[in-house]
């Protein structure tokens, strides 16, 4: 799946980590410090950082500058137990793109890493018949009609559309648009997707793709837009 530079110098973390991370398909090179973590991300080979705050040397947050400094995109994602520093890099934006505070479940962060997976590389644009998305805008439309969604319908559709023709459980949604941080059940995730629906019927007249219900066990994001069962 991707190349993962894990930079932790915790070894009662990283290892889990690592182990999990190849379980999970990806390419992992675990760094110590932030030095090496640079070295490594500068070599360009790496897709993903998972970059630890408190690290010997050279601190996270100067690894993220240094790293955005240099012009480099790659997706980080920050792990530490310093919520003062968390506040900094989501509030003010150091440069990461994403967070996990200490102590975290490995299956939420492996979510993450698969998220920001997803998004580094998702085509621009995705045709599912009429329906157009264009990930880059977060913008959809049937047609030359635009579809306005709230965020979560977005990410929800965008989710089916990469995953076309294939059955997603509501976990599995559940996981990946929620990073393992919802409330209330499965409730919230029928009323995105009833949401979703309605709006895509509304402004596709029938030419939109359906989300069929496959009872059960989730959702599917139809081709055909006459094979749905809405
Ligand atoms: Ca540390």
């Amino acid at each position: 799946m991707a190349r993962v530079i894990l930079a932790e110098d915790d070894e009662a973390i990283n290892e889990p980590l690592a182990r999990a991370l190849r379980r999970d398909g990806h390419e992992v090179a675990v760094v110590s410090s932030g030095t090496t973590a640079l070295e490594v991300a500068a070599a360009g080979v790496a897709d993903l950082m998972v970059l630890d705050l408190g690290l010997p040397g050279m601190d996270g947050l100067e690894v993220i500058r240094s790293l955005r400094e240099q012009g480099s995109k790659m997706p980080i994602i920050v792990v530490t137990a310093r919520t003062s520093d968390l506040d900094f890099v989501v509030g003010l934006d150091a440069g990461a793109d994403d967070y996990v505070g200490k102590p975290f479940r490995i299956d939420v962060l492996l979510a993450r890493v698969r998220a920001l997976v997803r998004r580094g590389s998702s085509p621009a644009t995705i045709r599912v018949g009429e329906l157009i998305i264009e990930s880059a805008a977060r913008r959809v439309r049937v047609g030359d009609d635009e579809v306005n969604l709230t965020p979560k319908e977005y990410d929800v559709l965008l989710l089916l559309s990469q995953n076309l023709g294939k059955v997603m459980s509501r976990e599995q949604i559940m996981k990946e648009i929620w990073r393992g941080e919802w409330f209330g059940g499965s409730k919230t995730l029928d009323m995105h997707v009833s949401g979703l629906r309605r709006k895509l019927a509304e402004t596709g007249g029938g030419r939109e793709p359906v989300i069929g219900t496959v009872r059960g066990v989730g959702f599917r994001l139809e081709e055909d837009s006459a094979a749905g069962s809405g």
